[in-house]
């Protein structure tokens, strides 16, 4: 039976659980507000393009108010309480995250696209898990190797994507008031949902007013705040084009910076791996969150003498993949979470194509509303094909090939990126030494996109800057 499909009968989540209201405003100071000019946006379901809310366009005025919002409530209180307080406001959060997991996860799969198994399984515990983590190092800083009193930097500007959007909150928002920061937040434009249930869950803790303020809007309005004369710290996660333009316009300022940005990560298979564990590491670097993910392992790297078997397992497994309703507990691939981001996934798979790469997808029934992208391979890729270059940001894998452990490291090195890379063989001293060699800030052996708070995360080259995740992440918001 392998390679077949069983039937399944659909199994949705119900949408009951989230409480959608027709319009969000912004906030500011502990209140939902109006944006000054009045100025709202849509968000829409990009399974379904079904319009899902209204929510404000923040303006410089409103980006004004929020970092003045911020800086009262850092020098009036935030910064002036005790670690141990500011760590109960982070524990109460963690706790209000997970009481409400479900609907966060239900609603992060609506505006997002993503299978609500992922969102309820991985994006949402990993919240959670942020927000216990940083609370537990707040009353701690004085010994975490940073110098006596250490101190916070001020207000922080966070600026987001869209491919985990409240995880993403929880990486800029954790750390931050861990360290006695506080905090204007812009998550992306086509998911800004979670965030402002965040919102909510930052009154339902009663954080105090102005710690935590979200702003929602485009770039525009990322431009506005990273650039606003009053902030302390950018950090931002998105795209590198978009993080270099905030490197330049940031350099020469006071501002603290950290950048995350893009990557196209080696996942290099030896033959003696076992194949069976490599497939599904394959699958999941690349296939989880539909590829929207920015450490996705998008170039396979296989050993020569294990092409074939690698393949052959791969296209049959493929060939089992579920493709749909993101809310249906047995989809394992949703929707694309834009109609410009398929736009550009389809571009590059045709630029693919063109250059001469072999192209293949399962057969697969696609929805005939929303955004959808079968899962695709691309077979005699080479380094100078542009699918092997550029990352596409979707359910797209490009396969070349290697003989010696050399060629795979020259191969996986061979990038602007470095920001992951996954290692697959029975050896472990090969492990250590491809760990060695390999050019990315995150090396994965035996296993593929694996997150913990307590481990730093980030790149070299131009997947950025600075690092995030365990005691490496608060470095990001303490002055030295
Ligand atoms: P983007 O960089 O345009 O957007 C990320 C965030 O930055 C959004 O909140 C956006 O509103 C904001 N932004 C846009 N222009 C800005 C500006 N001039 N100043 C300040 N903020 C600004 O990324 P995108 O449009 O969402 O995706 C484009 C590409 O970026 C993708 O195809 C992918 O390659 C990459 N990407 C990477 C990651 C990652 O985690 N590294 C995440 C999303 C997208």
């Amino acid at each position: 039976m392998a390679g077949t499909k069983f039937d399944y009968a659909p199994a949705p989540e119900s949408r009951a659980v989230v409480d959608l209201k027709p319009s969000y405003g912004l906030f500011i100071g502990g209140d939902f507000v109006e944006p000054a000019d009045g100025a709202t946006f849509k968000t829409i379901s990009p399974a379904s393009e079904e319009v899902l809310a209204e929510v404000g366009e923040a303006g410089p005025v409103d980006v004004d108010r929020a970092v003045a919002a911020a800086r009262r409530a850092y020098t009036r209180t935030w910064s002036k309480l005790p670690g141990s307080e500011r760590g109960k406001y982070l524990y109460r959060i963690a706790r209000i995250v997970q009481e409400r997991a479900r609907e966060l996860a239900v609603l992060e799969s609506l505006d997002n696209g993503k299978p609500i198994r992922e969102s309820r399984d991985v994006d949402i515990p990993l919240v959670a898990a942020w927000f216990f983590h940083y609370a537990g190092w707040a009353d701690k800083l004085d010994y975490a190797g940073f110098g006596p009193l250490p101190r916070p930097l001020g207000v922080a500007a966070q600026v987001i994507p869209w491919n985990f959007p409240l995880l993403m909150v929880a990486w800029k928002i954790a750390p931050a008031l861990a360290c006695g920061n506080t905090v204007v937040l812009k998550p992306a434009e086509t998911t800004p949902l979670t965030a402002l249930l965040f919102a909510e869950i930052c009154q339902q803790a009663e954080l105090p007013p102005g710690v935590v303020n979200i702003l929602t809007g485009a770039g525009d309005t990322g431009r506005a705040l990273v650039e606003h004369s009053g902030v302390d710290k950018v950090a931002f996660t998105g795209s590198t084009e978009v993080g270099k333009m905030i490197a330049r316009a940031t350099a020469g300022t006071r501002k603290n910076v950290t950048l995350e940005l893009g990557g196209k990560a080696a996942n290099v298979v030896f033959d003696d791996a076992p194949i069976d564990q490599a497939v599904e590491g394959i699958v999941n670097g690349i296939f989880f969150n539909q590829g929207h993910v920015c450490c996705a392992g998008s170039r396979l790297l296989v050993q020569e003498s294990a092409y074939d078997e690698v393949l052959g397992s791969l296209k049959r497994r493929l060939g089992t993949l579920r493709v749909g309703d993101p809310l249906d507990k047995n989809t394992d691939i949703g929707a694309i979470n834009s109609a410009e981001q398929l736009a550009r996934i389809r571009e590059l798979s045709e630029v693919g194509e063109a250059e001469g790469a072999q192209r293949w997808s399962p057969a697969c029934d696609l929805p005939d509303k929303g955004f959808w992208f079968a899962p695709t391979v691309f077979t005699g890729v080479s380094q100078a094909h542009r699918i092997a270059r550029e990352e596409i940001f979707g359910p797209v894998l490009s396969v070349l090939t290697f003989r010696t452990p050399q060629e795979a490291v020259e191969k996986a090195n061979n990038t602007p990126f470095g920001l992951s890379a996954g290692v697959w063989t029975e050896k472990g001293s090969r492990i250590l030494w491809m760990a060695d060699q390999l050019r990315a800030g995150v090396v994965w052996a035996n296993t593929f996109n694996r997150f913990d708070p307590a481990s730093p995360f980030g790149g070299y080259k131009e997947s950025g800057y600075g690092r995030e995740g365990g005691r490496h992440g608060l470095e990001a918001y303490l002055a030295r």
